[in-house]
């Protein structure tokens, strides 16, 4: 199935995340698709487009390398790298009305405020409208034309977005309708500028202030798991005299609630120290309607003390226990990777892959994790007519301290330049402490690693009803109009089914 002979060659199929695959055979030609969506490495052997690039170094100056993609995010995007560094040719198109040659850009598409259907795109040489009509005679008479000259003459980039769709595919009301529909979801936005526009989505680096958090403190009941908390997760950060337990609730389009703050005295080397994080996993924390819940997954850092770190996890089983190790970079397509097998060492005795360990690209979940924090919060007014909070809302409880705060607000995306003068965004401390930050991170990897990046709706509605939760329905489209009299309220809890038992959803077993 992966394989096709015809007169003159052969083509093989394989994918990007199989190393083997990659290696298999020199080739001459390679298409690489999707390449935004490949993972950051393939079986742990490197960036799977450098493995498949590798097959075509015996064909020299025949060979060719053929990448395709919709862009994702700037500074992860492989593809708008790719494209920066070619001749970057756009196909030009004739105005019907003056012949300006010219591409076409979203911002010259026009139409009167709330009205998409009089969208037309207007000629960047005479300023006159150009309907739909014209389209297909103008595509008719384009050409590329590169608009850059590439360090390498022998790489060439072509850019096109769905503005150039042929009649019956896209049209431009449709896509100024598409754009309307986006406003007011950044997650919609960067959808429609990825698809729409083929441009990549630039992250706001900016750090919240801690004051406008301090304000946004909520009390939800001590350590009580909120109504609409459906799993938990463990973010520690093992330092020197102490290890940071921080307890996350996370609930439908992973909105999370600050559940525990725990700060173990002592550090790796104190076996009490273990014990009590041991005792953590056992330890189970009330919902409000009396059903309690345990830590779905505990992601450990090992970064500070690997050996202790595996010793531990291996212990505990990696049901219930990740230890992660934080890479650095934004250049990586998969926020998580692994388990890779590791060498453990257990009563001085050293395993051969003994234990597990997963790779977190801590950039992508600060800069998640950021923009979660940044979600505007509906109004008392608006939370009357049933509006719900944003998918990605964080919510910080009343007891948690201003220290704290700045450490989760502790870093700052920066554009530094390396060695060679290419830029790139990175993540960088600005000021000594983040250790709430870190935790947050790796408990936020922990429910990637559960799998609730992946789920389905009957997924969500299993745990709902586990955790007593009422189904909560999306919120209303618009927030000026009052909720249907038949919409239950937003996350109200249903009288409880079962009191007092512990619960740990089947499919957290790995
Ligand atoms: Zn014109």
């Amino acid at each position: 199935m992966l394989s096709k002979e015809f007169p003159g060659g052969i083509l093989v199929l394989t994918g990007a995340n199989s190393a083997t695959g990659l290696r298999s055979m020199p080739a001459r030609y390679i298409f690489l698709d999707e390449v935004d969506a490949y993972p950051a490495s393939a079986d742990e052997e490197g960036d799977p487009v450098t493995l498949a690039e590798a097959r075509t170094t015996t064909f020299s100056h025949r060979r060719k390398v053929f990448m395709v993609s919709t862009p994702t995010i700037r500074g992860l995007s492989r593809i708008e790298r790719e494209f920066e560094a070619s001749d970057k040719r756009r196909y030009f198109v004739p105005c019907p009305h003056c012949g300006a040659m010219q591409w076409l850009q979203f911002d010259r598409l026009r139409w009167d405020k709330g009205r998409p259907d009089t969208a037309a795109y207007h000629c960047e040489g005479c300023e006159k409208p150009i309907a739909e009509h014209h389209k297909t005679q103008m595509l008719e008479r384009g050409e590329w034309r590169a608009t850059a000259v590439s360090a390498d003459p022998h790489s060439i980039g072509f850019h096109i977005s769905a503005l150039y769709s042929p009649l019956g595919w896209k049209s431009w009301q449709q896509i100024a309708r598409e754009w309307l529909a986006a406003q007011g979801s950044e997650e919609m936005l960067r959808v429609a500028r990825n698809t729409l526009l083929g441009e990549t989505w630039v992250e706001s680096g900016d750090a919240p202030e801690w004051q406008r958090l301090a304000e946004r403190r909520e009390a939800y009941g001590g350590t009580q798991v909120p109504v609409g908390g459906l799993f938990l997760t463990a973010g520690v950060d093992v330092q020197k005299d102490r290890i940071e337990v921080d307890v996350w609730a996370w609930g439908r389009g992973l909105e999370s609630w600050l559940v525990d703050h725990i700060v173990i005295a002592g550090g790796p080397d104190d076996p009490a120290c273990w014990d009590k994080l041991t005792a953590l996993l056992g330890r189970t924390w009330a919902c409000a309607n009396g059903a309690v819940m345990l830590i779905g997954k505990l992601a450990i850092d090992t970064g500070y003390e690997a050996p202790a770190v595996y010793a531990w996890a291996r212990k505990q089983g990696f049901d219930q226990v990740a230890p992660i190790k934080g890479l650095e970079g934004f250049n990586r397509a998969t926020p998580v990777s692994g388990p890779t097998f590791v060498d453990a060492t257990i009563g001085g005795k050293r395993l051969r892959r003994g234990a597990r360990l997963w790779s977190v690209a801590t950039a992508t979940f600060k800069t998640e994790t950021y923009r979660f924090l940044r979600l505007e919060r509906p109004s008392d007014e608006d939370r009357a007519l049933g509006v719900l909070d944003a998918p990605g809302t964080v919510h910080l409880p009343d007891w948690i301290d201003t220290e704290w705060l700045k450490q989760l607000v502790a870093e700052q995306l920066v554009t530094v330049r390396n060695k060679r003068g290419y830029a790139h965004p990175e993540w960088q401390k600005m000021r000594e402490r983040n250790e709430a930050l870190d935790a947050r991170v790796y408990a936020r990897a922990a429910a990637w690693i559960m799998g609730a990046d992946r789920w389905d709706e009957a997924t969500w509605r299993r745990l709902e009803a586990q955790a007593g939760v009422e189904t909560r329905l999306a919120p209303p489209v618009t927030t000026t109009e009052p909720a249907p009299p038949t919409q239950p309220k937003a996350g109200t809890p249903t009288t409880p089914r079962r009191k007092r038992r512990a619960y740990t959803p089947n499919f957290m077993r790995d």
